[in-house]
């Protein structure tokens, strides 16, 4: 089916509310006109046959001229409308007698207008009785053409018929103009849409008018939409590119040590170094995937991860007791847990709280202190991992929730960036939030809120 335009059905339809409004204010017209135009007649009518029948009343000359049939026919003939003088019997004495149809017509003397009509056509007619002195009454009889019917009123407003179809050409061209104006944003967002898809770059934005209006903002809200995506896309691409980077440099460690431990490794010690050194980064390797892999899972939504009521303080109480054997540098894990339960992913919280009391043991500082708090109200939970380590300074403390995110203070650390963004993620993924709050060189405390169901 062949495509038909909106730019063109708009302007069709433009055109046609126009042309109903036109012929309705057209027939309004006419019929005002038409009204107007009959009293007009019936009024000439009426004061002219007055004229005359006071003139014949009045004007003896007159009088005697009429029933000498002295005048001519010029004479009974006045603004529009014919002259008849009758006597009482309806015999013609002088003025225009044009219709024979009209002696059949009894004389009303009443002086009042009557439709009639002759010949086919329509006229109005009006006979007044005039009382003349030492001799019968005689009638004086109007005649004037009638106002056309609507038809032919039609015809006789002939300039408004004209400018009818040039009306509507008007209509049409000035419909098909502003409809175009107005559809100017929907081709620019057609445009930009087919320019992304055809090149892939997503950095193109459609071109706003900053009018304000409906498409203006629709145009606005797809912009904000290619932000996101654009962001979301460098994120994704940015993550792909650290992941490769990640694996790669354990990969390579290993392939070196493998080929070091082939060609040169002599004797027992050797090897179990370069076996030590390959577990070493397998270890890194396993915890990068499994990683990425919770990332992913949480991402897309996945079952993997079913919540159950959890007794938070006693995961937390565990956990804190396998830090704290683990916990180097003198550092003594301290807790004060209220008695809380929540709806939780028991796998992925206690995750959560180990990246967060190894951080602050692993940027903890000799003979420091980790303070660890969990509380509750009826809503929500929240666990506080405290330190005094090295902190974070004011510039890294945006970015300690990305991906791969280290500082460069941080770098020599055995750690792979991703600890603190899976502690948002599983914070996200229990309806809630993690924050920061940090001094360098004096400490910092990461808190956690989930809502409990
Ligand atoms: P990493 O594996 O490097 O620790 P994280 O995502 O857990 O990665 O942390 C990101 C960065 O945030 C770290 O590299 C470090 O610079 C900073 N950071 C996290 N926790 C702490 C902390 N308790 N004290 C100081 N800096 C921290």
């Amino acid at each position: 089916m062949k495509r038909v335009s909106i730019k063109l059905k708009l302007s069709l339809w433009f055109t046609l509310i126009l042309t109903v409004i036109c012929v309705i204010m057209l027939l309004l017209m006419l019929g005002i006109y038409h009204r107007t135009d009959r009293e007009l007649l019936m009024q000439t009518l009426t004061s002219t046959v007055d004229k005359t029948a006071s003139k014949l009343r009045t004007d003896r000359r007159f009088q005697k001229d009429v029933m000498d049939g002295r005048l001519d026919d010029g004479d009974f003939y006045e603004e529009d409308v014919q002259i008849m003088i009758l006597d009482e019997h309806g015999r013609h004495i002088a003025g225009l007698f044009l219709y024979e149809e009209l002696d059949e017509k009894t004389l009303a003397g009443t002086g009042k207008a009557v439709r009639v009509e002759l010949d086919g056509k329509g006229f109005y007619c009006c006979d007044k009785r005039v009382h003349v002195i030492h001799s019968d009454d005689l009638y004086v009889r109007g005649l004037i053409a009638a106002e056309d019917d609507l038809p032919g009123s039609l015809m006789s407003h002939s300039r408004i018929l004209i400018a009818m179809p040039l009306l509507l050409a008007l209509a049409f061209g000035g419909g098909y103009l502003i409809t175009g104006r107005l559809l100017r944003p929907v081709r620019s967002i057609r445009k930009t849409a087919e320019e992304i898809r055809v090149s892939g770059d997503l950095a193109k934005r459609i071109e706003t008018n900053g009018s304000g209006d409906e498409l203006d903002e629709l145009s606005q809200t797809i912009n904000a939409m290619f932000d996101k995506l654009e962001n979301d896309f460098d994120a994704q691409k940015q993550f792909t590119s650290n992941a490769s980077h990640e694996l790669r440099t354990p990969v390579s460690v290993i392939l070196a040590q493998c080929e070091y431990g082939f060609d040169h490794a002599d004797n027992a010690e050797e090897l179990l170094e370069v076996i030590t050194s390959v577990q070493e980064q397998g270890y890194r390797m396993s915890g990068l995937i499994r990683s990425l892999l919770m990332f992913t899972r949480i991402e897309q939504g996945t079952e993997r991860y079913p919540k159950a009521e959890t007794d938070l303080s006693e995961l937390v109480r565990s956990v804190c007791a396998d830090m704290r054997i683990i916990a180097d540098k003198n550092i003594t894990v301290s807790e004060e847990l209220a008695p809380v339960t929540a709806c939780v992913n028991r796998e992925m919280f206690t995750l959560l709280t180990v990246n967060l009391i190894q951080n602050a043991v692993r940027y903890g500082k000799e003979n420091g202190s980790v303070r660890v708090k969990l509380s509750g109200d009826d809503e929500t939970a929240v666990l506080s991992v405290e330190d005094d380590g090295i902190g974070i300074a004011a510039e890294d403390l945006p970015h300690i929730w990305e991906r791969f995110y280290r500082s460069d203070r941080s770098r020599s650390s055995k750690g792979l960036g991703l600890g603190l963004a899976l502690v948002k993620q599983i914070a996200g993924f229990h309806g809630g939030t993690a924050e920061a709050e940090s001094r360098e060189g004096v400490g910092s405390r990461f808190t956690v809120t989930i809502r409990k169901n």
